[in-house]
């Protein structure tokens, strides 16, 4: 079989970092969707088409592949977890892609491993195609995340709280899976040689130009700060903000019980597990912030001169909440047509929200309708609108083009959760119909090429939450 050339740098660091481990192979394996971009970029297209499920579905290891499973350990909803690990993914390799980024190859839901704890090791269909469908969304829109490459059924039934389900496996593509965790593991197990010889690993890989552990923390806190910027410009809710889903790389990774908001709530929560709202979107900002100081903490660990690098350590994340407010007004500026922000211009953008908020008007169509001109129709209370809408033609007639800024800021579509819900349950039923829709739809948000996918809910469409049980 002809292969990509792999390049696993990876799995040449020292043994305490992985498990050497293939996927276990299922039953029938079955290709449901497989992505031409992401292969390409990989040099995956050149796997046969007739091999394709048995090598996304994991019963063939390609030639050059080094699987492996990952140990991090992390923060789960603040609370320490010494060993979490690759319980139910197996890194295959890493690839050079003819753009020159080196990318990971991993199969999520590829049997269990030393990591799997009381886990199956398995996933289900539903949060396959979710994350397949949101993260190549999140792609489109422009947001740094993983990408998928594959999704294939297994034949096999997996069992969760509902009952029997289909089993899938999904192929993400990502910058590398370093967490924020893979640090914590070993500074808590006071391996200080391992720790240093993660840190310049990830320097290497991602942050080529730092000059050590405290730079390294400034570039991924800037990284990350962009991104829960970028995150909120959208509406969209993590959900599972633990310091094992905090990438290194600045990528969105886990969409586990993710959502994007429909009607607008700063308190927003999604997952059924978070109870106390510590992920809400509002609060997602804050978690950054403190995943970063755990990063922060681990990274310590390596320093001979320990009170200079706390001083030192300390500046870059009380710098954080300012990186990010500073990030978020230039996507919500633009969001309501302000190419070049300044502070001054906060309440306008606050004030607007603070009016969504009051009538629970559709985030994503309220900022789109700016653009077109109908957003008082969004409005419950239309005279509040027109009162800030004065302050605002005021404020854009210095524009140039408020229009373009707006509509290259604001998508007319994206992925809503009662559409996600309906494309899971045909596909449980055999139809990826929906599935291939949502793909075409969503590669390019920023045009509105199908408008029912547009739409709120109605009232029995609503879909509350969004479940861990995946
Ligand atoms: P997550 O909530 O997806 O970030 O996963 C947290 C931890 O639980 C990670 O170590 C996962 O590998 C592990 N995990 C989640 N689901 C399973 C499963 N079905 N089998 C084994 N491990 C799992
Ligand atoms: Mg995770």
């Amino acid at each position: 079989m002809t292969t990509p050339a792999f390049d696993n740098s990876y799995a040449a660091l020292p043994d305490t970092f992985y498990t050497r481990l293939d996927p276990t192979p299922v039953k029938a394996p079955r290709l449901l969707a497989f992505n031409d971009d992401m292969s390409y970029l990989t040099g995956l297209d050149r796997v046969p088409p007739e091999d394709r499920a048995a090598v996304f579905g994991g019963n063939r290891v390609p030639d050059g592949a080094a699987p492996l499973a990952q140990l991090y350990a992390g923060h789960q909803f603040g609370t320490y977890n010494p060993q979490l690990g690759d319980g139910r993914a197996i890194l295959l390799g890493e690839v050079l892609g003819p753009d020159g980024i080196r990318r990971d190859i991993q199969l999520k839901g590829s049997g269990p491993t030393p990591y799997s704890r009381m886990g199956d090791g398995r996933a289900w269909l539903g949060p396959v195609l979710r994350e397949y469908v949101v993260s190549e969304a999140m792609h489109a829109l422009g947001i740094p995340t993983t990408r998928a490459l594959a999704a294939v059924a297994t034949g096999e039934d997996i069992w969760r709280e509902q009952g029997a389900l289909p089993g899938a496996v999904l192929t993400r593509v990502a910058r590398s899976h370093l967490r924020v965790g893979t640090f914590q593991v070993f500074a808590h197990r006071g391996d200080t040689e391992a720790l240093k010889t993660l840190t310049d690993y990830a320097i290497r890989r991602h942050y080529p130009d730092a000059s050590g552990p405290m730079d390294l923390l400034r570039g991924v806190c800037a990284a990350q700060a962009d991104l829960v910027a970028h995150w909120m410009s959208v509406g969209f809710i993590h959900g599972v903000m633990n310091t094992d889903n905090a990438a290194i790389s600045g990528e969105t990774i886990d969409y586990g019980p993710c959502a994007f908001m429909d009607a607008f709530h700063a308190g927003r929560v999604f997952s059924s597990i978070d109870q106390q709202g510590r992920y809400a979107y509002g609060n997602q900002p804050n978690i950054a912030v403190w995943n970063m100081a755990q990063l922060a903490t681990a990274l310590l660990q390596q320093m001979s001169d320990k009170d200079a690098a706390v001083d030192e350590a300390t500046e870059v994340i009380h710098a954080m909440p300012g990186q990010i407010e500073e990030a978020w007004r230039g996507r919500f500026a633009a969001k309501i047509g302000i190419s070049a922000p300044d502070p001054s211009d906060m309440p306008l953008i606050e004030d607007l929200l603070a009016l969504m908020q009051k009538d629970g008007a559709d985030f994503t169509n309220t900022f789109r309708a700016l653009g077109d001109g109908t957003a008082r129709d969004q409005f419950l209370d239309r005279d509040a609108f027109d009162a800030w809408a004065e302050r605002w033609r005021a404020r854009i007639a210095a524009e140039p083009e408020p229009q373009a800024v707006m509509n290259a800021a604001n998508p007319a579509v994206i992925p809503r959760n009662h559409r996600i819900e309906q494309m899971i349950e045909a596909a449980v039923a055999g139809d990826m119909a929906p599935f291939e829709r949502l793909m075409t739809a969503l590669a390019t948000p920023y045009k509105l090429t199908d408008p029912d996918l547009a739409h709120p809910p109605t009232e029995d469409e609503i879909v509350p939450a969004t479940f861990c049980g995946t």
